[in-house]
């Protein structure tokens, strides 16, 4: 809830994702680069979706949070192009794949990962990487933003 990747990164989302935030929120809340699609961001630079409530920063997407937001700060690969191949190796169901982490995240603690990190938490992830599930119960914070708030923020109000 730091919001900091939200702040930090434009968001790029497939169509799918795009016609699910335009039936909702309306295509001004998306912008359109020469061969991707966007999250618009708002003046400040930040995602057009993150809410600052009761001093935390929430998802105003939560429920339909783009696939790029639900892998922070993983990238799963299926080839070693970012180096440590040894240390990066997962294997998943006899699928050999690659995890990396962007330093960039605040939420990162170095170290040997946990039991439940690696054969929960991680496994997530990479579901979600490999588009096997869609849903999140460990890797999120698991709270959104209130319902009653969202038609505010829908129509460009904010806290
Ligand atoms: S969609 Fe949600 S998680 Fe993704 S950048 Fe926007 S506020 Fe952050």
């Amino acid at each position: 809830m730091c919001g900091d990747c939200c702040k930090l990164y434009s968001v790029v989302i497939n169509f799918h994702e795009w016609l699910k935030i335009v039936k909702q929120y309306g295509v001004e809340q998306t912008v359109s680069g020469l061969d991707r699609l966007f999250i618009k961001r708002s003046s400040d630079g930040s995602c057009a979706f993150l809410c600052n409530f009761a001093s935390n920063y929430l998802c105003g997407l939560q429920y339909m949070k783009p696939k790029a937001c639900k892998l922070w700060p993983f990238k799963i690969i299926n080839q070693p192009k970012l180096g440590y191949a040894r240390d990066a190796a997962y294997e998943y169901r006899e699928n050999e794949l690659f995890v990396y982490v962007d330093p960039m995240c605040n939420g990162v603690r170095y170290g040997k990962p946990t039991w439940e990190f690696s054969n929960s938490t991680l496994r997530e992830f990479v579901e979600i990487a490999m588009g096997i599930r869609d849903s999140q119960a460990k890797t999120t914070a698991n709270l959104v933003f209130p319902q009653r708030y969202r038609s505010f923020r829908a129509s460009g109000m904010k806290f």
